[in-house]
């Protein structure tokens, strides 16, 4: 294979105008056009990784195959691309000082005083190369988070602009993704932010290739004029990136506006063939155009800021449209909940999802949503310790275990039904120290999980430290509660169901992570159905 070229996303003006989304659209139309692609996303924060971030700071965040604790841009990457993400895609500042401090005390750099330029940065772009020298990918899209003009970005800037003229051109492109705001005092769309962003890329010594304007209103030409002479843009190169009704029209937008030509033609790259899409626009005809409409409850704890529970959403999305249902998610807060309100809450739900979480702030809530549930034949999927909360749930009120309970929320319980795993026992650091990627399971076949994957052999992503507690297996197995999937090296119990229910799932792992547009994920397709089901 030739060698890999790389292509470079920088954001300027504001945060959140959706880098992840320009990077994964511009995959998909490579990958569509026969090229192997693959997109990191640099993190300018000094945590390792997010894991041990509140989903309130950068939301949720994702679980790779290989167990790395993600930023949630990579979830976007997966779901476009259908090919799995690793470690590699994903560094934080964090992470690159750690490796150069630990070098460091090795005594690598001996006699050396250790500098941003160039140990920091030598690192940033090792780092960059890694995924491109496994020889897997023609082309690496590296999306560096943050704001062009950060303190904490600059060290990616500078690498940026080392490789840029190492690679030489050719080799290497930047894009850089900016807004052009629209002052509906003047009914005009304004050029001079952009302006301003692209001067402080040059003064960093890069120069953007391709210009990807943000804008809720069409840019006309006059705009692109502008842009191009003011930024040293060709014309061609100044990409509209209109506000669009669902994430998954980007591609289709990126390719009417041209970017994948721009890109190739810069690259010196022939497409093998014409990106036609002809899957990913058959899911979105379904996605779209819904047969029908039905409602789902989401019960979380962090439902203020969506992205908190963005693999879920997506994952639910992607199950509708295999269903041709329009699913309407109503995020109700958990610590709102209670035995007095919870029917008024849930009633006109068609299926209820308990969300994943940590610590004990709104179980309770989630508990009596279960119940709810279960009581009422609602289909139910409870994720991570939504399932851990339907153990809790049926030991306290089937078997009348009082205070049955998680270790994780009262160390005292006497009927600790989720328990610490003998290996958390010795664990004192938080950081990346969970049960964490991808587990095999064996699933029994007369179960509902059996029905919907449709084999016995599966393997699903984890991140928890507590899991269901053997000792309760027979009494809550006798009661009702099946434990209908095992991890077969460890015995420890993965899915548990409720036979008699019309759908009650409880999965210790996480299936969002799994669904993408091509590969929707089969529990949430099946639970889904059910749904449907329940609603006729
Ligand atoms: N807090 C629980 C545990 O650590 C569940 C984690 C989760 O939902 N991801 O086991």
């Amino acid at each position: 294979m030739s060698k890999t070229k790389y292509i470079f996303v920088t954001g300027g003006v504001t945060s959140s105008l959706g880098k992840g989304i320009i990077a994964a659209s511009l995959a998909k139309l490579l990958q569509s056009s026969g090229f192997s692609v693959t997109i990191q996303k640099l993190d300018p924060y000094i945590n390792i990784d997010p894991g041990t971030l509140n989903p309130y700071e950068h939301g949720e965040c994702y679980v790779t195959e290989d167990g790395a604790e993600t930023d949630l841009d990579l979830g976007h990457y997966e779901r476009f691309l259908n090919i799995p993400t690793s470690q590699a895609n994903n560094v934080t500042t964090g992470r690159i000082y750690q490796t150069v401090i630990n070098k460091e005390r090795k005594g690598d750099y001996l006699g050396k005083t250790v500098q941003i330029i160039p140990h920091i940065t030598n690192e940033i772009k090792r780092r960059i190369q890694i995924l491109g020298e496994t020889g897997e990918f023609d082309i690496v899209i590296t999306e560096i988070g943050g704001t062009v003009g950060d303190i904490e970005s600059l060290p990616y800037v500078e690498s940026v602009r080392q490789l840029q003229w190492e690679l030489g051109d050719n080799n290497a492109l930047v894009i850089h993704l900016t807004l052009v705001p629209y002052l509906a005092a003047a009914k005009e769309l304004k050029t001079k932010p952009t302006q301003h962003s692209v001067k402080e890329l040059m003064q960093s010594g890069v120069s953007p290739d391709i210009l990807v304007c943000r804008t809720e209103h069409p840019i006309n030409d006059g705009i692109r004029e502008k842009l191009a002479l003011f930024c040293n843009v060709k014309k061609e190169a100044i990409i509209e990136s209109i506000d669009a009704s669902t994430i998954y029209d980007v591609p289709n937008l990126m390719r009417k506006e041209g970017l994948d030509k721009v890109v190739l033609e810069k690259l010196n790259l022939q497409a093998k063939e014409e990106p036609k899409l002809i899957a990913w626009n058959n899911f979105l005809k379904h996605y779209k155009n819904p047969e029908s409409t039905i409602e789902i409850g989401l019960i979380g704890k962090y439902v203020e800021l969506q992205d908190a529970y963005k693999s879920i959403l997506e994952a639910v999305g992607h199950a509708g449209a295999q269903n041709k249902v329009k699913v309407i998610i109503h995020a109700i807060h958990s610590e709102g909940i209670n035995n007095t309100n919870v029917a008024e809450k849930l009633k006109n739900l068609s299926g209820i999802i308990v969300a994943p979480g940590f610590g004990d702030r709104g179980i309770e809530g989630k508990i009596e949503a279960v119940k709810y549930a279960r009581e009422n034949n609602i289909p139910f999927l409870g994720i991570c310790l939504g399932m851990q909360m339907a153990v809790i749930e049926y030991a306290r009120n089937v078997l009348h275990l009082k205070n049955a309970n998680s270790i994780e929320m009262d160390s005292n319980t006497p009927h600790p039904v989720i328990n610490l795993m003998e290996d958390q026992k010795k664990v004192t650091n938080k950081g990346g120290t969970m049960r964490l990627g991808a587990w095999d399971c064996k699933v029994s076949e007369n179960s509902k999980t059996y029905q919907a994957y449709n084999t016995s052999s599966i393997s699903e992503r984890h991140r928890h430290r507590y899991e269901y507690n053997n000792q309760y297996s027979k009494q809550l197995e006798d009661a009702g509660l099946k434990a209908t999937g095992i991890n077969p090296k460890t015995g420890l119990v993965e899915i548990i169901e409720i036979p008699t229910h019309a759908w009650f799932v409880g999965v210790q792992y996480h299936p969002e992570y799994k669904s993408t547009v091509l590969n929707p994920h089969p529990l949430f397709v099946s639970f889904i159905k059910a749904a449907i089901k329940q609603n006729n």
